[in-house]
Formats: structure tokens, sequence, C-alpha cells
């Protein structure tokens, strides 16, 4: 085997696998270290990137204006306190610094204008997740980082306990690269099946991918860093999922792009195949429910849900449900649209919107820009706010299926060196990772904007670690 002694690898190139790299990059060129350093990316260059090309990248707490001092408690409470504190501590600690070197290294911003109008503030880079990759990879590159597409990482060598290689093939090729640190940046396991139903069980088949990158993301570095006694960490039944055109394609459509996403569901109710409801879909504003409720409808009987509007709200839905590709039905009576509801038990059904609309509170008004506390009472599954009746014609049902994002379960690490952590609890010698493959950090729900922000603030930590040997 080919083993120079000064050489890292890091596998994937999202913002997790760019951020190490430039910053891997950065501390050579300061220190004059004699250290090459070469990314990879299994998917050919057009397709490269994973989930960060194809998001708008809305990034929290990464200036200095945009800090939170709650960001500990707030992330501790959306895990039920049991994402790791240590995590987010350091992503508190370093999140406006990475920021402002990213802008220093020629990361443009923008204030996002959805977030000047509510919710917490964030700073998105210029061109989104695609202008982020464009402009990171230009930034390696002129570094001096070598990129290579279309090359998979199989498997790491470990010698002595140290990992000391990685195995990768491009095409029929297969070689070993030797290397001093391999930093795993390779993404989460929602493109690849089986895993998908081992952790997420029957129906997990049915799921679909809602990000055109994110096929890559077949768990490979996870796979790999298990294989040498990485300890399992967070939540591994555990997606950012949302409800999703029940009839979208496998690895979604860059065309339609995440308009197969249907989140007017907050003003409507959702019945499964029995024809009842079975989450309360005015819990909070959507921003807060979005990314778990997909889950929910993973687990209702045949894996979907119709989310069901009458005409006083049919109005005010979102784009996404004027696009051409939809699954939807409409009636203008409520017994016609009952038989139209494709898999529902009909009569029970009917009887649900009887139940439904007699217990809403009607002397509440209907107010969707506040929690309204318009509720139902005394159903066994009741909703607490923007409880309309369904009477009015024309009705209208968009069904739903479960569309993932990315996955929760992942590597251990050691947050203030990026170093995987082993089953003993001791750092693996060269071996780091970050961004979606580390667990602990997402538990049951996802607080927007946090993908990026810890895939970048963890990437740096663990290009940084490589190149200086921390720990190691
Ligand atoms: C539609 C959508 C919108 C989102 N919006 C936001 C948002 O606004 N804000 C936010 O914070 N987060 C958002 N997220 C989440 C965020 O995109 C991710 O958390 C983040 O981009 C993950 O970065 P990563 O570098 O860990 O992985 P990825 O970006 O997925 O990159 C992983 C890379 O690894 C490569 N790879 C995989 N296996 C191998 C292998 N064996 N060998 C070599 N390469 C390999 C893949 O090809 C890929 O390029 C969104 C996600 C989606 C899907």
């Amino acid at each position: 085997m080919n083993h120079p002694s000064r050489h890292i690898v890091i596998i994937g190139q999202g913002a997790a696998g760019l951020a190490a790299a430039v910053s891997a990059a950065e501390t050579v060129r300061v220190h004059k270290l004699p250290i090459r350093i070469t990314l990879i990316d299994k998917a050919r260059e057009s397709d490269a990137g994973g989930n960060t090309r194809w998001s708008p990248s809305n990034m929290r707490m990464m200036a200095p204006d945009r800090v939170e001092p709650s960001f500990v408690p707030d992330m501790l409470a959306a895990t039920d306190h049991k994402g790791d504190a240590d995590y987010f501590a350091t992503l508190a600690a370093n999140a406006p610094e990475v920021g402002a070197w990213m802008a220093s290294r020629g990361v443009e911003f923008i204030q996002p204008p959805y977030y000047l109008a509510k919710g917490p503030p964030r700073i998105q880079p210029v061109g989104g997740g695609a202008g982020l990759v464009a402009r990171f990879a230009g930034i390696a590159r002129a570094e001096g980082v070598d990129i290579r597409y279309a090359c998979g990482a199989e498997e790491l060598v470990v010698d002595g306990g140290r990992v000391v290689g990685v195995v990768v093939a491009s095409g029929d090729k297969r070689e070993t690269l030797g290397a001093d640190a391999v930093v795993l940046a390779s993404g989460g396991f929602q493109g690849n099946a089986e895993m998908m139903l081992r952790h997420f069980g029957p129906g997990a088949d049915t799921m679909r991918l809602i990000s055109p990158g994110t096929r890559f993301a077949t768990g490979d570095g996870i796979r790999m860093a298990l294989a040498i006694g990485a300890s399992p960490c967070g939540n591994w039944s555990g997606c950012h999922a949302v409800g999703w055109d029940m009839n979208a394609p496998e690895f979604g459509d860059l065309a339609v792009g995440d308009q197969f996403q249907k989140h007017s569901y907050p003003f409507a109710i959702m019945v499964n195949a029995t024809g009842r409801r079975f989450v309360d879909e005015g819990a909070d504003f959507r921003n807060y429910t979005y990314a778990k409720y997909g889950a929910v409808v993973l687990r209702q009987p045949n894996n979907f849900a119709w989310q069901v509007f009458d005409g006083k709200i049919v109005p005010m839905l979102r784009d996404e449900y004027r696009i051409k590709r939809v699954s939807k039905v409409s009636a203008n009576t409520i017994e016609e649209f009952a038989h139209k509801l494709e898999g529902v038990n009909a009569e029970a059904f009917l009887d649900e919107i009887k139940k439904y609309n007699a217990a809403v509170k009607k002397d509440v008004k209907f107010d969707p820009n506040v929690k309204d506390g318009r509720c139902t009472m005394g159903l066994a599954v009741n909703k607490s706010n923007w409880a309309n009746t369904i009477e009015e014609p024309p009705f209208e049902a968009y069904q739903v299926g479960c569309g993932v994002s990315f996955t929760f379960g992942g590597v251990r690490i050691d947050p203030d060196s990026g170093q995987v952590i082993d089953s003993d609890m001791n750092p693996i010698p060269g071996l780091y990772a970050a961004g979606e493959l580390v667990g602990g950090i997402f538990y049951f729900n996802y607080p927007g904007g946090s993908g990026l922000m810890s895939g970048a603030v963890f990437g740096k930590i663990a290009g940084t670690g490589a190149a200086s040997g921390r720990n190691a």
C-alpha cells in the first residue's frame, strides 16, 4: 500500500466536508505543514453536494447579531433533553465565529426575507446551498485541496488501532488512499432503503427523499466507523420527515423542488385510512411541527394521510398546493368527497367530520397569524388551534406520505476536536467526523436552521483537528 505519512482524506462535499477541507488547508498553510488534502465525493461533480446543495441553507446563530443566548436550553427542550449538551455548548460558542470565518473566506451571506418578518433571525449564503457548495469548493481548490468526484469511500484501514487510510472505488477501480487522518462527512443513511427499513420499520420503503442530492447519503461513513468500533449515538429511529405528496418520485424532482411538501395542514384536519384524525394538526406553528409530522404519517395504516380543507380555507393554501403534479381530490358535497378519498373508510370519515365539526369552539375567532386557541373540545385527539369546521364546498383533500430529509442517528464525536469516539468512549486516532452523520444533535424534531450551522461548525473543528493532529 502507498502510505504517505502526511495526508488528510475528507469524505463528502457537503457543508461539513467543505468546511473541514478549507479549515484543514488553512491550518496547513498557516503552520507550513507538509500535508496534502484530498476531498472525495462518490457522486459525479454534477450531482455532488448532498443535502447542502439542494437546501436554501438558512443558518441560525452564524453572525454576531444573530446569537441566541437561549440556544442550549432551547436545543435541550427541542430534543426532550436527550440531545448532547456539550455539542450544543460547542455550537453556541463557535457558530458566530465560524460564520465570520466563512464570510472572511469569501462566502457571501444575505438576510433571507422570510426571516425578516418572523422567526429567529438567520443568514443565508448567496445562491443558497448550491451557491455555498460552489463557493466553498472554489476556496478549497484555491487552497490546494485535490477534489475527486465519482470516488466513493468503502472501508477504513486501521493499523494498531489507528486509522491509516481508506479504501475508495472509482468505477471499477479500487485503491487505498493512505492517510494520517480521515474526516467522515458523508451525510446520514436516508438514501439506504435497507438501513431505513431496519431502523424505521415496516413502511419505511414508502418514504421518499425530498432532495435529489441525498440519494448518495447511504450511511457509508456511519457503517465504516461502526465497523472499526465507533460508538453509535443519537436517535436511530428519528429523522427530519415531512408530509410529502404521496405520489412523488423516489428521489424528488429538480423541476419541482420542495413543492411536493404540503404544509398548510395546521389549518386542516388530517385523516388516515380508518377515516379518523390521528394528530393535533394545530399543536403549534408549522415551523415547529412540520419536521416531525412526516414520521407520524408514516406510522398510519398504509403509511398515508389525507389533508382535508373546506372552501373557507382553500384560498389560503400555500403555493405548493397549486402545482400540476399533486395528489388531490375535490367535490361539492361531503358525501361525494368522502367516497373520493382513496383508501379511506368513507362511513367512518363522515362520522368523524360530524363529531369534529360539533367539537369546534366556534366562539373563538380564527386567526392564522397567532396561536388563536380556536380548538376542539371533547375529542379523543383534540386540535389546539386553527380548528375550522369542514362544511363549506368546495371540499379539497391532498394525499401525503412521508418525505425524509435526513436521519438523526450516527456516530459520537468529541466536540472539541471532532474526533470519533469508540465504544469504550476513547477517541479513535486518525478519525474525525462532522455533519449529518454525527448522532446526538437531533431527536424527535428539528429546530430550523441548525443542520447547516452544525455541519459548518463541526466541519471546521474536524478539519482543524485533523490537520493539527489534536488528541491524535
Ligand atoms: C430540502 C432541504 C432543505 C434544507 N434546508 C435547510 C436550511 O435551510 N437550513 C439548515 O440548516 N439545514 C437545512 N437542511 C439540512 C441541511 O441541508 C443538512 O443538515 C446539511 O446540508 C448536511 O450537510 P452534510 O455536509 O453533513 O451532508 P451532505 O450535504 O448531505 O453531504 C454529504 C456528501 O457526502 C457524499 N457521500 C456520501 N457517501 C459517500 C462516500 N461513501 N464517499 C464519498 N462521498 C460520499 C454525498 O455525495 C454528499 O455530497 C435542509 C435539507 C433539505 C433536504
